[in-house]
C-alpha cells in the first residue's frame, strides 16, 4: 500500500506515435480516489477536467506490451486486445491477431474519412 499524496508533481504523458502530450496524474492499474475501479492494464490516467464528478477520470494511454512504447488510446495509435499493443506492433504481428481484429483494422484503413495524409 502506498501513501497517497496530493502534492505529486505534474508529469506529462507523450504518445510516441502521434505526439499527443497531456499531463497525467497517475500511472498504474488502480487510480486513487476512484470508486474501486481496477483497470485492465497499467495506464496513464488523469482526472476528467470536464466532469464535476471527482471520481471520473480519463485514460490517456498506456505502454505497448511488446516494445514498451508509450502510446495513447487513440484507435490510430494503439489497440487493446487482452494487452495493449502499439500500431507498429499490431502491423508487425497482424497475422497473430484474430480475424475479427484484422477485419476491423482493414475496415478502418479503407475508411477515407480516417485518412489524414
Ligand atoms: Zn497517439
Ligand atoms: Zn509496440
Amino acid at each position: 500500500m502506498e501513501q497517497t499524496s496530493s502534492q505529486t508533481p505534474q508529469k506529462t504523458f507523450t504518445c510516441q506515435l502521434c505526439g499527443l502530450s497531456c499531463p497525467y496524474s497517475y500511472y498504474g492499474q488502480k487510480p486513487p480516489n476512484t470508486r474501486a475501479i481496477v483497470l485492465l492494464e497499467e495506464c496513464f490516467v488523469t482526472r476528467d477536467p470536464f466532469s464535476p464528478d471527482k471520481d471520473r477520470f480519463l485514460v490517456l494511454g498506456s505502454t505497448c506490451s511488446l516494445c514498451r512504447l508509450c502510446v495513447c488510446v487513440g484507435p490510430d495509435c494503439s489497440l487493446f486486445y487482452t494487452k495493449r499493443f502499439c500500431m507498429q506492433c499490431v502491423n508487425k504481428h497482424l497475422g497473430q491477431f484474430p480475424h475479427q481484429i484484422q477485419a476491423e483494422l482493414a475496415k478502418k484503413k479503407q475508411n477515407p474519412k480516417a485518412a489524414v495524409s
